[in-house]
């Protein structure tokens, strides 16, 4: 029986994406061939990386605008670096939202000054600091839109003159936003794109080329636009399958359509855990995430039966991350509604169960 896949990160991947994905493993566009045994300069190939960057543009609206779509290595956390050795030249801020926010700090320091505009460490990051200002002379400002252990999301991007970096892992693709105010977004595409093993990094070309230091080629965002993001060899399955559900999320009819099924899934389940007595959310109402939903049981002592009850309707991959307890359900954009319709069952099972 498919699993109810509520995990984090890798996740739920479109059904579709997975057979098609499957087929190329074992024969790429009938070549007898194998798509992870052929040149990634061979022409197929090559074809392959052109649609996963011109879709990933296409989607977020920001074809023709002076941006650029790289697959890289080395995950979101290799972003955290690459941003900061790419555009820190003196002084960079950062607003603090959680783990992922301030271990883009901690790498971030490694360049240049940084200023913490705002923080929410002192809720454990519950909430999305709103009242903050943004200091003058910033190389960038750098968001995490998305918090995928606190299970917040941004839902006010701050109006600045300052670049606008943006960590969206665990959002992009899933609602609309208008993207042309974001100036470098990245996002490893093991959440609402594909396998682990590729990033997308979306740069607008003008920021570029600002620091005086010499980064070192795989780090540098010009040598893989110059190369096409094909600098060196690229996780030809990883980006495959990016392509793939990017088509699906394209022939659903893009951005627009998956946000109302994500708002739905996001209602479906918050409303059962305002409603339902045994349970409590834990991020601050206003700042609630359509990807994540955080909750924990009033009463501990009921995990072992409602783990049960979870584990006897197929739903895999609730446990919350440690630094939260509880529970985490991660309803990215290939998850369907009826599955959060299992767990909102399951649910409301428990209180009538008592
Ligand atoms: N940023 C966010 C918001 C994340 O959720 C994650 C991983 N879950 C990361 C960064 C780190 O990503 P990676 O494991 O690809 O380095």
């Amino acid at each position: 029986m498919k699993k109810h896949n509520f995990s984090a990160g890798p996740c739920v991947l479109p059904q579709e994406v997975l057979l098609k994905a499957s087929e190329a493993v074992m024969d790429f566009n009938g070549s007898g061939l194998s798509l992870i045994e052929i040149s990634h300069r061979s022409k197929d190939f090559v074809e392959v990386m052109e649609k996963a960057r011109s879709l990933a543009l296409e989607l977020l609206g920001l074809e023709n605008k002076g941006y650029q779509a790289l697959f890289l290595q080395g995950g979101a956390s290799t972003q955290f670096l690459m941003t900061a050795y790419n555009l820190l030249e003196t002084k960079a801020g950062y607003l603090n939202t959680g783990t992922w926010s301030s271990k883009a700090i901690k790498e971030a320091q490694f360049f240049g000054e940084v200023v913490e505009v705002g923080s929410s460490k002192d809720g454990n990051f519950n909430y999305v600091p709103k009242d903050y200002t943004v200091p003058e002379g910033l190389d960038y400002l750098h968001l995490t839109s998305n918090n995928t252990i606190f299970g917040t999301q941004i839902k006010q991007f701050p109006k600045t003159d300052a670049p606008l970096v943006c960590d969206m892992s665990s959002d992009i693709f899933s609602r609309q936003l208008d993207f042309s105010q974001f100036d470098l977004i990245y996002a490893g595409a093991q959440k609402n794109m594909g396998p682990a093993g590729a990033t997308l990094v979306v740069i607008k070309e003008d920021i570029l080329g600002k620091v005086s230091r010499q980064i070192p080629s795989m780090l540098d965002y010009q040598v893989h636009i110059s190369k096409d993001s094909m600098f060196n060899t690229p996780p030809v399955f990883a980006v495959y399958t990016s392509m793939l559900t990017l088509e699906w999320l394209k022939n659903l009819g893009g951005i627009s359509a998956i946000e109302e099924i994500n708002e739905k899934k996001a209602q479906l389940v918050y409303s059962e855990i305002d409603l339902n007595p045994m349970f409590k959310g834990f991020a601050n109402k206003e700042d609630r995430s359509t990807m994540n939903a955080t909750f924990n049981l009033v009463d501990e002592k009921l995990k072992d039966t409602f783990d049960t009850m979870v584990k006897e309707a197929g739903i895999n991959g609730i446990n919350g991350h440690r630094s939260v307890g509880g529970y985490r359900a991660s309803m990215y954009n290939a998850l369907s509604l009826e599955s959060v319709g299992v767990l909102v069952d399951v649910m409301s099972e428990l209180e009538r169960k008592g």
